[in-house]
């Protein structure tokens, strides 16, 4: 089959590579008809993410037909479509009882890389590094994926690819960032990043109640969106002081909650950006922690900051003392999305979303190459782009 595959920083090549095959009684193959770009598989690319090795199969966004399933499959059937989550989860242990699928227990074969790191092991993730277990992604023709007698959603209406696609992951990061907040009626959420995980955590944030959003990014076609889908106050961060702004619009208290939907490659001026700039080069910090520091300092005292913005590993001058000294409660994680995607995709049937509004491109898997260019870029207005495997 044909797969888009990492060589190193800024290689990516899509080459033929082995079909894969059930290796476990709970496996399934997947024929993939619709597989998206994540703002976390720039991390990849841009070589942030540390054991990720040549020739590994990127993606994790991504749907199908199921084409085969193991003995212990008996909920799907060749021909059922399906929706993968991107976390790996076995649907028993101590953390999928609870529903904390993202920190499953069984699904990370290198959990020792994982505890090295970071003391403990999350979940399994398609297509991310060999620290969360080397699996092959869904930026193919097919993949292997494992647990599918719980992960997959399937679906069984007319709803198309586009409008159910983004179950696998953004869709669900977006509503639990805002989840987090435990919004109360009346609230102003500040969200820092404009990206499909933004733009889902803005609407979610109104879903759940916040009387203001206020939107910040620097790219005017993302604001744009969030302020014309969504009705959010719009900040362009390179045009004023972010903090001072905040602090003005909400009376000099600070926004209720402040959501880092940026992560560790934050854009940033100023002397502190151009230090996490050639650390991050020199392999001194891993992370570039901008918007942490703001929203740390940003939100009121008491309030929430809720972060799914990813994050590998170390970062310097976080403002630890703002988080104790004003009661602040932090939030984040992987998100557990095989506990969002049924209740969201009822929500996206009742028009609560309209996930298919945010492709604005849409590229053969042979032109993955490009399109990663051209998202990490975020050239021609790039918000989200589908690769289509099949299409020639
Ligand atoms: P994206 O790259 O499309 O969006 C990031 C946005 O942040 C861009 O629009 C960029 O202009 C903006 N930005 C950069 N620096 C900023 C700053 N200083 N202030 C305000 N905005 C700034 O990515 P995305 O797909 O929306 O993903 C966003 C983050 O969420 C990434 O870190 C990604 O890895 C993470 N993510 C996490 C999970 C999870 O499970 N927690 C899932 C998916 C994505
Ligand atoms: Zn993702
Ligand atoms: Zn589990």
């Amino acid at each position: 089959m044909k797969a888009n595959v990492w060589h190193g920083r800024n290689d990516m090549r899509v080459e033929n590579v082995p079909d894969p095959r059930i290796l476990n009684p709970r496996d399934a193959i997947v024929k993939i008809t619709s597989s998206a770009i994540c703002g976390s598989d720039l991390h990849l690319y841009d070589g942030y993410v540390p054991t990720m090795e040549a020739g590994d199969i990127l993606g994790h966004e991504f749907m199908g037909e199921v084409v085969e399933t193991g003995p212990a499959v008996r909920n799907l059937k060749a021909g059922d479509r399906v929706v993968v989550p991107f976390t790996i989860a076995c649907g028993g242990c101590f953390f999928c009882e609870q529903q904390q699928h993202s920190l499953c227990e069984n699904s990370n074969p290198n959990a020792w890389m994982a505890e090295k790191m970071w003391g403990h092991s999350p979940a399994g993730i398609f297509g991310y590094s060999h620290l969360t277990g080397g699996y092959a992604g869904g930026q193919a023709q097919y993949a292997r994926v494992p647990y599918a007698d719980t992960g997959p959603l399937k679906i069984e209406d007319g709803l198309d690819d586009e409008q159910v696609l983004f179950l696998s992951d953004v869709l669900p990061t977006g509503w639990m960032a805002a989840e987090n907040c435990h919004i109360q009626p009346g609230d102003t959420v500040a969200i820092w990043g404009c990206g499909p995980v933004g733009q889902f955590a803005i609407q979610s944030a109104y879903l759940l109640g916040a009387e203001r959003v206020i939107a910040i990014d620097r790219f005017p076609d993302r604001l744009q969106m969030a302020s014309d889908w969504s009705r959010a106050e719009a900040l362009d961060y390179t045009a004023c002081d972010v903090a001072d702004t905040l602090r003005e619009m909400t009376g000099g208290r600070g926004p209720d909650a402040c959501i880092d939907a940026v992560g560790m490659e934050a854009h940033g001026a100023g002397p502190m950006a151009a230090v996490d700039r050639i650390k991050q080069m020199m392999r001194l910090e891993s992370d570039r922690p901008m918007v942490l520091r703001q929203v740390l300092r940003a939100c009121r005292n008491g309030g929430t900051v809720s972060v799914p913005g990813v994050y590998g590993g170390f970062v310097d001058k976080l403002p630890f003392g703002a988080l104790m000294n004003r009661s602040l409660t932090l939030k984040t994680g992987q998100t557990h999305v095989q506990r969002y995607m049924q209740p969201l995709l009822e929500r996206i049937r009742r028009g609560d979303f309209d996930p298919g509004r945010l492709v604005t491109h849409r590229k053969r898997l042979d032109d993955a190459p490009d399109a990663y260019r051209m998202f990490r870029d975020k050239q021609d207005g790039c918000v989200k782009v589908v690769l289509k495997p099949w299409v020639h």
